[in-house]
């Protein structure tokens, strides 16, 4: 790694009139990033910083324990990753920093984000997620990176299972969505990854929608942690306009097909609550002549990636998918996001909903609610603070007219998971559920009304 020009002293920064300050009439080296990751920011066009990383670098680079809290697609990747790299110009070692993240997706983009700033002093990144080869990852551990991105129950197995690998000099420990990796799905995995790296050591915790109780919290073992909000727990960029739609349970495809060809050409999402109906919706979308591709936790990762990375370069403009794909994906051309299933908590609202409108572009959110859904959007207009407005100009005729057509697309879509066995409707039958949110869409139905459709929700 090339000799590192001398930062300045974090401590002569004036955090004072920092504060003052608006982001776009702040640089990244009045942060205290040194010039050579100023430039690499530039290349990526980084103009300024953004408010999250105004508030949290500079204390990064002091030394501190940060919690914060930003709305997601803020810029809160770059606001870790910035300091550490920077650090890790300072002293190089391997095994400098372990970044965790809830799902597999997430760690693969901020791997990505790692590389692009770290280029130019060739920081090296390995990234130990669920659902790949794990004599791959080893292979790719012993070439000792600086950077470990991963999700906890793959990286406890390498620290279990993995000859010769250790974190025994990690200097630097991020959980990013740390809202998520604290809760009691992921909890008793970090507790166990806990105990084996070295308690002197800096954690920054991220999230857009941290709740933090002091006891979550103390999970981590921050030291005198910094809290940096730069947005309420439940909010949302103005960019984004939030619609309802109301109708019957049995109408739900209808308008959703109705929906989808009246927003034709955009790019959407199209969030749902099991594995099963993500998959057969896509299956109908496409017997309707639509671009779909769907994303769920009991997909293999290599089609996972391949969902993903089909949607990301436009060949299929629509993916349909549970909350595995709601938090931290990065996807800069999503222009919709619709919740087919209501979110079933506020949280996981903002998170979808937090896929479009992002880094100051503007975006739609459709949140369908049906009879069984009122209470769940009341709910959540309570903690946004402000009423959702109700999707304009509908036309029921047209709706109506595209029953026979969505009937026989549906009926289609059912032989297509009967012959291709749709996703697996146990656990036990997974290859690839070590960890991430597959665990949790097996969990999160809600009570399911007898004869309803959804009855085989997982
Ligand atoms: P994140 O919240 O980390 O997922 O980032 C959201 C998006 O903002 C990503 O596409 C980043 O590349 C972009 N981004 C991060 N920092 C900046 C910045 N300072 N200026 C402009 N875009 C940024």
């Amino acid at each position: 790694m090339p000799e590192a020009a001398p930062a300045p002293a974090p401590s002569s920064i004036d955090m004072e009139a920092l504060s003052q300050k608006k982001p776009e009439d702040t640089t990244f080296s009045e942060l205290g990033i040194i010039p050579q990751l100023s430039e690499a920011c530039e290349k990526l066009k980084f103009k300024h910083p953004t408010e999250i990383q105004k508030e949290s670098i500079p204390w990064a680079l002091e030394g501190r324990d940060i919690i914060g809290l930003a709305q997601t697609g803020s810029g809160k990747t770059a606001a870790f990753a910035l300091p550490i790299i920077q650090k890790l110009w300072d002293n190089p070692q391997a095994f400098f920093a372990c970044v965790m993240a809830p799902t597999r997706e997430l760690a693969y983009q901020i791997a990505e984000t790692f590389e692009a700033l770290g280029s130019i002093i060739g920081v090296r990144c390995a990234v130990v997620v669920g659902g790949m080869d794990m004599m791959t990852q080893s292979i790719a551990l012993s070439k000792r990176p600086h950077i470990i991105v991963c999700t906890p129950g793959r990286l406890q197995d390498h620290l279990e299972n993995t000859k010769g690998f250790n974190l025994r000099t990690l200097k630097y420990l991020v959980m990013d969505e740390a809202d998520r990796l604290l809760d009691m799905d992921f909890g008793p995995k970090i507790d166990q990854i806990l105990k084996v790296i070295p308690r002197e050591r800096n954690t920054f915790l991220f999230s857009a929608t941290m709740t933090t109780k002091v006891a979550k919290l103390q999970r981590a073992s921050l030291s005198k942690p910094v809290k940096v909000e730069v947005a309420t727990k439940y909010s949302t960029v103005k960019s984004l306009l939030q619609y309802y739609m109301f109708f019957p349970l049995a109408q739900k495809d209808w308008y959703l097909v109705y929906l989808l060809n009246e927003l034709a050409g955009n790019s959407t999402i199209i969030f749902t609550r099991t594995c099963n109906d993500t998959q057969k919706i896509a299956y109908m979308l496409r017997n309707l002549g639509m671009g779909a591709v769907c994303l769920h936790g009991q997909m293999q990762q290599k089609q996972r990636l391949g969902a993903l990375n089909h949607f990301k370069a436009g060949s299929k403009n629509i993916l349909v998918a549970t909350d595995v794909a709601s938090r931290g994906l990065d996807i800069p051309s999503v222009d919709i996001v619709i919740n087919y299933d209501a979110p079933i908590s506020s949280k996981d609202y903002i998170h979808r909903v937090g896929r479009t409108a992002r880094a100051g572009r503007s975006g739609k959110s459709i949140t369908f609610v049906t009879q069984y859904d009122v209470e769940l959007i009341q709910r959540i207009e309570k903690d946004l603070g402000r009423k959702l407005d109700e999707f304009p100009n509908v036309d029921k005729n047209d709706v109506m007219l595209l029953q026979e057509r969505v009937s026989d697309a549906q009926r289609m879509a059912t032989l297509e998971m009967k012959e291709k066995g749709g996703p697996r409707g146990s656990k036990r039958g997974r290859r690839d559920g070590d960890d991430d949110g597959a665990d949790r869409e097996e969990k999160i139905g809600l009570p399911v009304k007898k004869g309803k459709r959804g009855g085989n929700r997982r």
